[in-house]
């Protein structure tokens, strides 16, 4: 995304030597990047001026103006409150899901469904949007999907009514968890937000979530100020975190209102959501990928000895193409390509061309498919084997070029070095030691 590459290119542009006239440079390349990315304004001044009075006290330096970026940015992303899913000792635990219309509410309310699922929870949606005539046939839709229980009545009106008739059924029947999705406006008005007011007081909720729309920059910052104001929310969900989003949104979100945001939205899809970890999404927004939080979704889903073996391997640098094939196969599973590859370190780039296209059969991974075929059992388990001669002859074999089939070695050797840096030393850490 924007600011992934602009952070890293803005750092990148600046040749650093140990005198303030580099700290300059590479501040003011610094905030144009933050304010192209729709920082808000006073966000990005509090924050270069902090960056570089750390840097200073660091020591002039590139590995310094990294490291007091880092520091800075994961203290702005860790906003006093609440992490991730909170349960309440007294179940069930009622959440109430807010925002405007188009925000993602449904879409993220079926998606921490999901994940709930997904952790053994006994989860009830609750149909309270009945401004939409389509919005019951939509949450019915997802639910069957994922296998989730909703609550609808199509004759009632009242979304008071239905709200506490789903929170009695979810008490009666041992539910561990109730979501309410809620009907949006296009804006903010009193009439929705007296509406708000009154499921809210019916059902006393434990929490309430905003769902921010990121691709509505500035204006995903005011709203949820807004709803803060009017009737308390207690976390953000930022939706649409994927595509052309301009990832600063999440800074200004976090500094500007002060709730903590909660998870991610990264795609269309029910898989794509992730826990808001502060230092994941710096590492990301810094263009240095998320094993971690790879390997989280993966494990998830997927056999979870299998996931330990990789990531043993990966530690020890030894992850071979044959483990990669075995990857790609497991991805299909996980959802939008998109935003996998953007945990991927080294091809999160990558991962801003890819838009909705089909993954399995991009030129790109086509080629890395036939570079592959044409290697033989060994070769595939010992990426170190390919030598000049062998190369030819995979050239040959896989109808590549000489230059493409060096292209795709050279990138799954920095790729699998960078996870192995990143996984030994752990994140952001890792990452400053391979820049210096
Ligand atoms: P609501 O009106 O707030 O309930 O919004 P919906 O859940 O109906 O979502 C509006 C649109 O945004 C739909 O087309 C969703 O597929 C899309 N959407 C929601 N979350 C995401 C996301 O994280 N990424 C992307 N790319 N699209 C999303
Ligand atoms: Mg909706």
């Amino acid at each position: 995304d924007v600011i992934t590459g602009s952070i890293k290119s803005a750092v990148n542009k600046v040749r650093f030597k140990d005198d303030a006239a580099s700290l300059k440079k590479a501040t003011t390349e610094l905030r144009k990047a933050l304010l192209k990315a729709d920082v808000h304004h006073k966000t990005t001044k509090d924050l270069i001026y902090n960056v570089e009075l750390r840097t200073k006290e660091l020591g002039i330096g590139q590995n310094a103006f990294l490291k007091a970026l880092q520091e800075n940015l994961t203290s702005i992303l860790t906003a006093e409150g609440n992490q991730g899913f909170v349960f309440s000792n007294t179940p069930p635990t009622t959440i109430l899901m807010t925002g405007l219309q188009g925000s993602g509410k449904t879409t993220t309310t079926g998606k921490l469904a999901n994940y709930l699922k997904q952790r053994k929870k006994k989860v009830l949606i609750a149909a309270c949007d009945l401004q939409r005539l389509a919005a019951v046939e939509q949450l019915k839709q997802i639910c069957a999907q994922i296998e989730v229980d909703l609550y609808f009545d199509d004759i009632e009106k009242d979304p008071v009514k239905i709200a506490k008739a789903a929170q009695e059924k979810a008490k009666k029947e041992l539910y561990d968890v109730l979501l309410v999705d809620t009907a949006g406006r296009l804006a903010i008005d009193t009439e929705l937000m007296n509406q708000l007011g009154k499921v809210k007081d019916a059902l006393n909720p434990d929490e309430i979530f905003y769902v921010a729309d990121s691709l509505t920059g500035h204006d995903a910052t005011k709203t949820a100020s807004s709803f803060k104001e009017q009737i308390g929310i207690d976390g953000v969900i930022l939706s649409k975190f994927d595509g052309d989003t301009k990832g600063g949104v999440a800074i200004s979100l976090a500094e500007q209102v002060g709730v903590p945001l909660r998870f991610v939205g990264t795609g269309e899809k029910m898989p794509d959501l992730e826990v808001f970890i502060p230092d994941r999404i710096v590492s990301r927004l810094m263009g240095a990928g998320d094993i971690e939080g790879l390997a989280e979704k993966t494990s998830a889903i997927i056999d979870e000895k299998k996931a330990k073996e990789v990531t043993k391997k990966i530690k020890k640098g030894e992850f071979n193409f044959n483990d990669f094939l075995e990857q790609l196969k497991m991805m299909s599973k996980l959802g939008s390509m998109k935003s996998i590859l953007g945990m991927i370190p080294g091809m999160s780039q990558m991962a801003g061309q890819l838009k909705d296209m089909d993954f399995e059969n991009s030129d790109e991974i086509k080629r890395i498919k036939a570079l592959i075929g044409s290697m033989t059992p060994k070769e595939r388990n010992e990426p170190s084997l390919l030598n000049p001669s062998r190369k030819k002859r995979l050239s040959k074999g896989s109808g590549l070029s000489e230059v493409q089939v060096n292209k795709i070695l050279k990138q799954f050797k920095s790729a699998s070095k960078m996870a192995k840096q990143l996984s030994n030393k752990g994140g952001m850490k890792g990452l400053s030691s391979m820049m210096s």
